[in-house]
């Protein structure tokens, strides 16, 4: 397991890097990291800090088991409770990054809202996104947390009706890489859509294989995340203060 410093700035870099990208939302949303093997002790942002501002010092660690953990006003109590449930929960998963992003949250808002395999990007999430179709307004209980923690299943990922989209991941460069081609493929599905003809979906099998071909290349996400931070770095690098 990385230390919990370099877990810090990876953490950090991964907040600036979305709102670089324009996936963030004013100051809301929430990225969280494990530094426990049980998942219980996390690092989160804090509350209603610009994503592009966070430094690795500025993470709050907190623990899923103590609700006095967290420094009131510093951190959401809606984040520790959901993000804590989901990793208490879900052990393997060690990183969860929620963002309500333009693309993917409009896939949201469909009455299918099935992110179909229609090109490359998409076919990576065949049969492996969950999806909750039950929002019920501002969530801000453990309850919450373990409802969504078991719709997750298996998976990793969670579509959210009518607000926005869970990627959770064991590692912080694979979760970043997973949340920017959940976006991008719901970019491209909804353009699809936008001129109303008909969808060329990809055959199960040739979907499957492609999810599968996907699952083999974590290098390439890894990568993709550790360029994006050297260009961040190149631009400002207090992130990593
Ligand atoms: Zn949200």
């Amino acid at each position: 397991m990385k230390t919990e410093q370099q877990i810090r700035i990876d953490l950090a870099a991964a907040l600036r890097l979305s709102a670089k990208l324009g996936m963030h939302e004013a100051v809301a949303n929430h990225f969280s990291a494990a530094v426990s093997e049980d998942g219980k002790s996390f690092l989160l942002n804090p509350k209603w800090v610009h994503f592009s501002k966070v430094k690795a010092s500025d993470l709050i660690l907190v623990h899923a088991d103590d609700a006095g953990s967290f420094e009131k006003g510093k951190i959401d109590s809606t984040a520790w409770a959901i993000h804590g449930q989901i990793h208490k929960l879900r052990p393997d998963i060690k990183v969860i990054m929620h963002l309500h992003p333009i693309y993917a949250t409009a896939l949201s808002c469909l009455k299918n809202p099935t992110l179909l395999p229609i090109e490359q990007n998409s076919a990576r999430y065949f049969n492996r996104v969950s999806y909750d179709s039950h929002y019920s307004g501002m969530a801000d209980q453990t309850a919450e947390g373990q409802r969504l923690a078991q719709l997750l299943q298996t998976n990793t990922r969670l579509l959210m009706g009518n607000h926005g989209v869970l990627i959770g991941s064991h590692d912080i460069g694979l979760a970043f890489d997973d949340m920017y081609t959940f976006e991008r493929s719901s970019q491209i599905l909804i353009h699809a859509y936008s001129t109303s003809q008909t969808l060329n979906i990809l055959d199960d099998a040739v979907a499957e294989k492609t999810a599968q071909d996907w699952e083999k290349i974590e290098d390439f996400s890894i990568a993709h995340f550790e360029e994006m931070k050297e260009i961040l770095a190149a631009e400002d690098p207090s992130f990593m203060d």
